[in-house]
């Protein structure tokens, strides 16, 4: 039976309760591109405008004192919220793809060269891989990839192997297209060992399940706002104090400064060291309220959620398999996020999810911005259904009911 907290928390999401041109109600599968906002986000943002809209540290009157003290509250509630030992060890940027950029610009740069490797995965969204091929083609460094098999699952046999002479692991937490999750248990101690860093992509691993950045060790980590239901423009860069205390600035101008003269420059401490220009004051406020929202809920919850959906919606669409369903990824619902990428017969999947928009089911369609992984495993486009909070067992029913539909139009059985 559903968890009657699920009628609450979709109730927090007035986008929910409305419906498309057709009169359909709004099914949103497609929380892995950008999660819906509740009201509290959403009344933040007003909030911070109508009545304390200002630029931040410098300002010596009322409202942008209020407007410093609440962007760096929201900055303390991000490093409570993923654990970290320190508050300056987070930093404001607009998305996971730029903080994976300045970490690939800043320390990069700085410490790779010929001889040396990055390891990555072959899962990667292009966020987490574009800027390793420019980084290794600039420094003379090699990219190696660590496999994966038919369900997404990382291959670990050659890691010792695969890690002979890395600097830089970098690799997704859970993988946006296949949604399996990495064993970073195991891989970020083999890592260390081998005195390398880690970066965390963990764009789909925040917003949905407890992450402890002390626990798990990472040496760098990054997520994105939009999907753990802050708004788009903000993201966070996590790293340790002693890394990021080591590397050059990545953006330079103002704020990020400590003291300009006309021949040279000193820079600011952390994190504002990183933040060049006048920061996303809004959506960083905007993010700490989706915090303070998904922590009311409980990440733990969250992931228990997702499970129990995804282990329903796996059951659910068994049904379909005859007909020439195919759901991609492990079976263990346990071992994956709330993502499922799947193709029905030889219907393209653009056609597909066309089909259920009509139906005012949303699912993403295409490569999922993992074209090397869409390759490797032979698909040239899955539909993908992704969950979150505020997802139901109702909303699966209706991307059944939806395919079934869509089975229908193109004549499958
Ligand atoms: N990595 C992963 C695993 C993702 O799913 C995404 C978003 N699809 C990104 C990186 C990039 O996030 P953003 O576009 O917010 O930078």
């Amino acid at each position: 039976a559903a968890d009657p907290k699920e009628a609450r928390i979709a109730a927090d999401f007035p986008i929910l309760a409305t419906t498309n041109s057709r009169g359909k109600r709004l099914v949103y599968l497609d929380s892995a591109a950008s999660s819906q906002k509740p009201r509290a986000v959403i009344a933040s943002l007003v909030d911070y405008y109508e009545h304390y809209n200002a630029n931040i540290h410098r300002g010596v009157y009322e409202i942008a004192a209020r407007a410093t003290d609440a962007f760096e509250a929201a900055r303390a509630k991000v490093a409570r919220f993923v654990n970290a030992a320190d508050t300056a060890e987070i930093i404001w940027t607009r998305n996971t793809t730029e903080a994976i950029n300045l970490v690939s610009f800043s320390w990069g740069l700085a410490n790779l060269g010929p001889g040396d490797a990055i390891l990555t995965t072959q899962l990667e969204h292009h966020s987490n891989l574009v800027p390793w091929q420019l980084l290794a083609a600039k420094t003379g460094a090699q990219l190696r990839y660590i496999p994966a098999d038919a369900d997404g699952e990382l291959v670990l046999d050659d890691l010792e192997t695969l890690l002979d002479g890395v600097k830089l692991v970098a690799l997704t937490h859970v993988s946006n297209t296949i949604g399996s999750i990495a064993p970073l248990d195991v891989i970020v101690p083999r890592a260390h060992a081998h005195g390398a860093v880690v970066l965390v992509d963990a764009a789909q691993s925040v917003p949905h399940m407890p992450v402890d950045v002390q626990a798990l060790d990472v040496d760098f980590l990054a997520a994105s706002g939009h999907k753990m239901c802050g708004p788009t423009g903000i993201g966070f860069l996590y790293g340790k104090r002693a890394l990021l205390e080591a590397m050059p600035p990545f953006l330079t101008g103002g704020d990020m400064i400590k003291r300009v003269s006309y021949e040279t420059t000193s820079f600011n401490e952390l994190p504002w060291k990183f933040e060049a220009g006048t920061s996303n004051i809004a959506d960083a406020i905007g993010l700490g309220a989706a915090v303070d929202y998904l922590s009311a809920i409980g990440m733990e919850w969250i992931r228990a959620h997702e499970i129990r959906l995804t282990a329903y919606a796996l059951d659910a669409l068994r049904g379909l398999e005859a007909r020439g369903l195919h759901v991609y990824g492990t079976r263990d619902a346990a071992r994956r996020g709330g993502v499922i990428s799947f193709n029905f017969g030889d219907i393209h999947a653009h056609d597909l999810a066309s089909i259920l928009d009509t139906e005012g089911v949303c699912v993403r369609a295409g490569h999922h911005c993992t074209m090397p992984l869409m390759e490797k495993m032979g698909w040239p486009a899955t539909a993908r259904a992704s969950f979150y909070l505020y997802t139901t067992e109702a909303d699966v029913d209706a991307l059944v009911r939806a395919l079934d539909k869509a089975a229908g139009v193109f004549g499958l059985g």
